[in-house]
Parts: C-alpha cells; sequence; structure tokens
C-alpha cells in the first residue's frame, strides 16, 4: 500500500505539509466536500487565515464568507471556535485525545490529523476506508469491525501515509462502481474480487424515501430594501446566516404574485420552493430591512441565494 501511494498519490495542496494548521483545515473542508470543490476554497482560506491566530482573530461574519458555497457552516463555525482554543492553549495540541477536545473534531478528524501531521498510531475510518476494508474482508463494513481491522493493518512507523494511502485507494482505485481491481495494490488479498463480488460490498442499507415538500418564500421589497430574518446564534443549523421569510414569520403576509421557483435537497427531503413577491405587513415579526445592494457581503442561505438568482429579473421592479 505505501509503494503504491509513494508512487502514484494525488498532489494535493495539503499532502505539501505537516502543518497541523493546514491538515486539521483539509480534514475539515473535506468532510462533507469532494477533493476538486474543497482544493479552492483550502488555498483561499489559507491564504486568508494561514494560521490559527489569524483565524481566531477574524470575525466570524468574514470567516463564513470565505466558507460560503461549501455548505454545512457548522464546520466553519466550530474552526472558528477551535481556533480560539488554540490560541490560548498557544500551539496545536499534539496528542489524540487533545486534537479530540477540540470544536467540531470528532474521531475521525483527530485521527488524521494526529497521524499525518505527529505521526501518532491512529487509524481512520471514513466512507473510502470502509469500502475498501469490507471488500478486503468480505465484510458488512460495520463502522466497529472495520476500525477494529483497520488498526490491525496500520503501519505504526508511517501511520499518516497508510491512513492516506487507505483513503486515496478508495478514492481512485476501490471506487463504489466498477473498481479497477487490475491496478489495486492489494487485489492479491481481496476476499470479495476473489468471488467476484466487489459490488456487494459494503452491504447497502436501505434509504429512507425522499419526501417532496412544497414552501413559499416572500419578496418584500421596499426603497432598496428587502425583509430577511436571520438564523438564532445559537441554531444548530446555519447559526447567523439569513433568510427569506415564508407564512410562519409574517403570519399577515398577501401574496401577490409569483416570481420564480427552484428545487433544493436536503437530505431525504426534496423541496419545491416558490418565490412570491409580497406587500410589507404592518407586523415584521422578526423580520429586518436588508439594503439589497449590500447583500452580498451578508452571510445569505444557499436557498436566499438560489431564490435571488431564480427572481434577479424582478429586484427592484
Ligand atoms: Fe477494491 Fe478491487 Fe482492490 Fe478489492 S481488489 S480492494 S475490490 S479495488
Amino acid at each position: 500500500m505505501l509503494k503504491w501511494f509513494d508512487a502514484q498519490q494525488r498532489d494535493l495542496p495539503w499532502r505539501r505539509t505537516k502543518d497541523p494548521y493546514a491538515i486539521w483545515l483539509s480534514e475539515i473542508m473535506l468532510q462533507q466536500t469532494r477533493v476538486a470543490a474543497a482544493i479552492p476554497y483550502f488555498e483561499r482560506f489559507l491564504a486568508r487565515f494561514p494560521n490559527f491566530g489569524t483565524l481566531a482573530a477574524a470575525e466570524e461574519e468574514e470567516v463564513l464568507r470565505l466558507w460560503a458555497g461549501l455548505g454545512y457552516y457548522y464546520r466553519a463555525r466550530n474552526m472558528h471556535k477551535a481556533a480560539k482554543c488554540v490560541s490560548e492553549l498557544g500551539a496545536f495540541p499534539s496528542h489524540y485525545e487533545a486534537i479530540l477536545e477540540l470544536p467540531g473534531v470528532g474521531d475521525y478528524t483527530a485521527a488524521a490529523v494526529a497521524s499525518i501531521a505527529f505521526d501518532l498510531p491512529h487509524a481512520v475510518v471514513d466512507g473510502n476506508v470502509v469500502r475498501v476494508i469490507s471488500r478486503l474482508f468480505a465484510a458488512n463494513g460495520d463502522r466497529k469491525q472495520v476500525a477494529h481491522l483497520t488498526g490491525q493493518l496500520l503501519d505504526r512507523k508511517r501511520p499518516g501515509d497508510f491512513n492516506q494511502a487507505m483513503m486515496e485507494l478508495g478514492a481512485t482505485v476501490c471506487l463504489p462502481q466498477k473498481p479497477h481491481c487490475l491496478l489495486c495494490p492489494v487485489g492479491k488479498m481481496c476476499q470479495a474480487q476473489e468471488t467476484g463480488a466487489q459490488n456487494e460490498f459494503p452491504v447497502r442499507k436501505i434509504r429512507a424515501k425522499n419526501k417532496e415538500i412544497e414552501r413559499r418564500l416572500f419578496w418584500i421589497e421596499r426603497s432598496g430594501k428587502v425583509l430577511a430574518w436571520q438564523r438564532p446564534a445559537d441554531a444548530r443549523l446555519m447559526a447567523g446566516f439569513w433568510e427569506l421569510p415564508e407564512k410562519e414569520h409574517l403570519p399577515e403576509v398577501a401574496p401577490a404574485r409569483e416570481l420564480g421557483a427552484f428545487r433544493h435537497g436536503i437530505t431525504v427531503h426534496n423541496y419545491r420552493i416558490k418565490v412570491w413577491r409580497a406587500a410589507a405587513p404592518v407586523q415584521f415579526g422578526n423580520c429586518q430591512w436588508l439594503e439589497i445592494r449590500k447583500l452580498d457581503h451578508l452571510p445569505l442561505s444557499t436557498i436566499f441565494k438560489k431564490a435571488l438568482n431564480v427572481i434577479s429579473v424582478f429586484i427592484g421592479d
């Protein structure tokens, strides 16, 4: 695996460093984002915030703006909090347990940073590793079992490279569909390949059926301003982000005409969202007037941004 990794690994910006800050940043970004999509964000983020100190000193709004488009904004928020913790500590913790204490860091990230930045013998388990291990051992893909097997295989001298090799194999060779078994460095020991059962591992769980949900947003404009509400600072999802109001926020609103519609998916929910122009009601509830020309400088939810795209020709009408 290590020989194969040394020869075949992709040249990725976070592989050119042992800096725990850069490695931690890349691991957080890659949690929900593909490598190709993460690279420009990683480079931009690192250029603006090259170390924990600069990130800790930044305003949250700027951190969120640089993150905008990557989604799952709790990651950016937690990174900001973690940077403040590290600044207080004076240096990035160099033990697995201490890394695990940082906000937003779970088993996977702690093991990745500990092994890659500090050469500590902790095996990582992500979706790629689950797929490789479950095929190699014809195991169902249960995380505990995979963690146990991976821990036994881990190269104690180069744990960071071993972990990256496992993930690289899953990302480039042991693909979910049609794995390139002829190119696989561990093909000879793969039980799934031996019986031609690669696609049966890991065993799939039955997924819940997607739900279709209709929603209606209101575009309420006056003198270059639009009504919007802000998610509370302690909200579990997208805290601090601005949203366009719906009926629940403005019960007295009177819809005037439909401006456009779009689709938006969140986990198993498929939203069909319509944007309607409406007149300003007497009571605004939690909504506030935002200057339309300054919206670019605010953290807007993806739904808000999609709505702006759909109705842009009507703004200022
Ligand atoms: Fe995956 Fe094929 Fe390699 Fe087995 S032989 S680990 S199925 S790429």
